[in-house]
């Protein structure tokens, strides 16, 4: 099939920008029979939630809810590794007919037992919506009995896309969050309820000033290098939610005196609920690419003002970007002018992107991603050269499509569109939560320039049957 042939769908056009005035749609229900590279609402919650490495993560459905989920993410611990495992109640038609609760008890008493999680998490699949289970009676009986937090996230796949399950991701949290400052109120004496064994839990804190870092998953150990530079600068990093997550840390999250959102699609939910309930004010920060990064770190020197912090961020930056600048040169060179295409889940993660190509000599012709708002491809649009395609909640047809029109050599994506990319003979750079290459900081910047040029400039794309033919 040429690109000639291949059409948008009438009630997609406005989610397609392609030149001209800008008057694009965004944050609309997928369309039918367009093929969405979104996932559900369990999938969202699960992403989430997962690099919660002592947590037990049970998913109360079918099998393949649990399978098509299972160690979705590069996400490393530097402890417990329970969340690797994908446990589920593997529900059987019987269980449809009679109900899955006891099954479900069963199955967390067990778990509980045998691996000692300090909390458990169980994922409501589509089917448990369908049978109206009451998981909240089960999850609130196991916790009375084993004493550790116990909750159900409500992320039953058809309520809506991963947006949905990141909003059930961040009330589970919360939970967690929420629970400790009671404890923390009962351990000072004040009788306010609440639930929970307190004497895991550290009640000392030090002078440093406090971050939180939400939305950073730990693919392939990046926290670890976002949170060197932090701690460089003498902020502490009270807690990352979720990557290398504990349960103890997060139920110290009230404690920071700011929190740092990146991939804010999935935690600005969490954010949100922190600043209401302890007045702790969140920052955008996105950690990809030199001018990013750097202003991740100089945000946090001005939100805490003070001039030794000030002076210890310019010191990290210019050591590092003094070592990174010589090291991309030789990419830059053979990278000059080639064209790539950018889709990813959330639009944050573009706008890095662009800049971090433009970094190496690239041009972006296409960027789009799968839950971005209008305002976010606004700016997209006036951040990219005229005629850049931008893309919301797009289908591997029109990727295609755009792929072939705009002739790129390199396309930026998930596991979802790494098939497109080779298919059509064109370089693939992994951006998503399965690269095993930390692409987060300063020493990321390398290794996607490194990533991207080995890619782009092997000689294998000449024998693609597309491209011999150029
Ligand atoms: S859509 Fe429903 S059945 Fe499919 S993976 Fe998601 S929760 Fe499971």
């Amino acid at each position: 099939m040429t690109h000639e042939t291949i059409n948008l769908l009438e009630k997609r056009k406005r989610q397609v920008h392609e030149g001209g005035e800008f008057a694009m749609e965004a944050e609309k229900q997928s369309l039918a029979g367009s093929v969405s590279q979104r996932s559900c609402s369990f999938c969202g919650s699960r992403v989430v939630l997962y690099p919660i490495a002592d947590a037990l993560h049970v998913v109360h459905g079918p099998i393949g809810c649990a399978s098509y989920t299972w160690d979705i993410r590069g996400s490393l611990s530097s402890g417990p590794e329970l969340h690797r495992l994908s446990f589920s109640t593997d529900m059987q038609e019987k269980d449809v007919i009679y109900g899955g609760e006891g099954k479900l008890y069963n199955a967390l008493i067990e778990l509980i037992d045998e691996y000692k999680p300090n909390a458990a998490f169980i994922y409501t699949t589509c089917i448990i919506g369908v049978i109206g289970d009451d998981v909240q009676a089960v999850a609130k009986k196991v916790q009375t009995e084993k004493g550790i937090p116990v909750i159900a996230v409500d992320s039953e796949g058809f309520k809506g896309s991963k947006k949905e399950g990141y909003k059930a991701a961040c009330d589970a949290l919360f939970k967690i969050a929420k629970e400790s400052e009671v404890e923390k109120s009962q351990a000072e004496g004040q009788d306010i309820g609440g639930t929970g064994d307190i004497s895991t839990l550290d009640l000392q804190t030090s002078d440093s000033p406090k971050i939180n870092i939400l939305g950073d998953f730990n693919i392939a150990g990046e926290i670890w290098v976002i949170k060197d530079y932090y701690e460089r600068m003498g902020v502490e990093v009270v807690c990352s939610i979720s990557g290398d997550g504990r349960v103890e840390e997060i139920r110290k999250a009230g404690r920071a005196q700011l929190n740092i959102v990146q991939c804010s699609g999935s935690v600005s939910n969490l954010a949100k609920m922190l600043e209401t309930e302890y007045g702790t004010p969140m920052l955008r920060a996105s950690y990809f690419g030199i001018e990013d990064m750097s202003k991740a770190l100089y945000d946090v020197a001005d939100f805490f003002d003070d001039p030794e912090i000030h002076k210890a961020a310019q010191r990290v930056i210019k050591e590092e970007v003094t070592k990174l600048v010589p090291q991309l040169a030789p990419y830059r060179k053979d990278l000059q002018g080639k064209k790539a295409a950018v889709y990813t889940g959330g639009a944050f993660k573009v706008f890095s992107l662009v800049r971090s190509l433009k970094t190496i000599g690239m041009d972006v012709v296409i960027a789009g991603s799968q839950t971005g708002s209008v305002e976010d491809y606004k700016l997209l649009a006036e951040l990219c050269d005229p005629g850049t395609i931008i893309l919301d909640d797009t289908n591997p047809l029109e990727l295609a499509k755009f792929v072939k029109e705009k002739d790129v050599d390199l396309f930026i994506g998930g596991v979802k569109e790494r098939p497109i990319a080779y298919k059509l003979g064109v370089g693939f750079c992994d951006h998503n939560h399965e690269r095993k290459e930390a692409l987060a900081g300063f020493i990321g910047m390398y290794n996607f320039a490194k990533e991207v040029h080995t890619s782009v400039m092997s000689p294998v794309w000449q024998f693609a049957p597309r491209r011999a033919n150029r």
